[in-house]
């Protein structure tokens, strides 16, 4: 067969585009960078409602905060995420010095040249996961009680993980249930919520599985660190077929952390023991691509169990 044929008659990838993308125009407005997106009126409504659903399977003595954007450079390479996610981490540059050098800079920039070399890393970063700022504050508390602590925590998220597909942002919201104890609670804590939250997938009629999973570790030691996550069976995730069976997309994740944020924070339990942690993390924006990918772009059309669900 002549292959110039062959390659004029199927379309490439990029041609084919992604099964997701017919929804950006009623979702999205584009932001100039991929990943990076404003959201419609009929968007930002489920994600508010995905939000309420959440609130109202809320465990009982359960403390809110919400986080913003950024968080404390300090904490973040504190928590050790230089060497597992390096290549995701966004670090907050200002120009700093002098009023001369800071004018330097914008000066160059508006003759055409490159104003970034100027820039110094601040004091912030952009938080990775609505969990990390967490333990600083929950540590300077002091011992964690004998029945454990849970938080409901939330942030706008930041990945440095480019890509034109709709269920891979840049920015985007994640809400988290926390749990610091003992190993026992965490685990518990965790054994509790994966069937709570295949209920509530069930409940959005969205089709799901869930399965053992590993964090994208950078790098060759990373491959390591996944096997061993795998192994140890720390990290589950709720599995949504956006696109196809084969390459599911993960909406939900539960993950025990062992004592690894207790021994960086010095969090103890009530025993004197280096506590555990341990959270399950709901991608808010995975969610709501994944109940209009699944039930179609006008929810008064959406089956009434699924509107009833999010009080439609
Ligand atoms: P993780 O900490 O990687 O388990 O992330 C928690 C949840 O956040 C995931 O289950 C996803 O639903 C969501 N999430 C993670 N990365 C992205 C991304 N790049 N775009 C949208 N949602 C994401
Ligand atoms: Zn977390």
């Amino acid at each position: 067969m002549n292959l110039a044929v062959r390659t004029a008659a199927r379309p490439t990838p990029a041609e084919i585009g992604d099964p997701l993308d017919p929804l950006a125009p009623a979702l999205f407005e584009p932001l100039g960078v991929d990943g990076v997106y404003a959201r419609t009126r009929v968007y930002e409504d489920m994600v508010e409602r995905l939000d309420a659903l959440i609130s109202r399977h809320r465990e009982a003595e359960t403390e809110v905060l919400r986080f913003p954007p950024v968080m404390s450079r300090r904490d973040l390479e504190r928590a050790g995420y230089l060497k597992s996610f390096p290549n995701l981490l966004g670090c907050v540059c200002a120009l700093h010095g002098a009023e001369a050098d800071i004018r330097g800079a914008a000066d160059r920039h508006e003759a055409g040249g490159d104003w970034t070399a100027s820039l110094s890393p601040a004091d912030l970063v952009l938080t990775p996961a609505a969990c990390y700022p967490l333990y600083p504050i929950a540590a300077a508390r002091g011992p964690v009680p004998r029945q454990g602590l849970r938080f409901d925590v939330a942030c706008d998220c930041f990945r440095h993980e480019p890509s034109r597909h709709l269920d891979r942002l840049q920015s985007f919201r994640m809400r988290e249930y926390v749990c610091i104890g003992s190993p026992q609670q965490v685990s518990d804590f965790r054994e509790r919520w994966i069937p709570r939250a295949k209920a509530l997938a069930d409940a959005l009629g969205l089709a799901h599985r869930v399965a053992p999973a590993s964090d994208p570790f950078f790098g060759r030691t990373g491959q390591v660190m996944a096997i061993s996550q795998l192994q140890q069976s720390l990290k589950f995730e709720l599995l949504i077929p956006l696109r196809s069976a084969e390459r599911p997309t993960a909406c939900m994740s539960f993950n025990c952390h062992r004592d690894h944020f207790g021994a960086i924070w010095g969090l103890r339990d009530a025993t004197g023991e280096v506590a555990h942690t341990g959270c399950v993390a709901f991608g808010m924006d995975r969610l709501a691509v994944a109940l209009f990918a699944t039930h179609g772009l006008e929810p008064r059309k959406w089956p009434g169990s699924v509107r009833g669900t999010l009080e439609l």
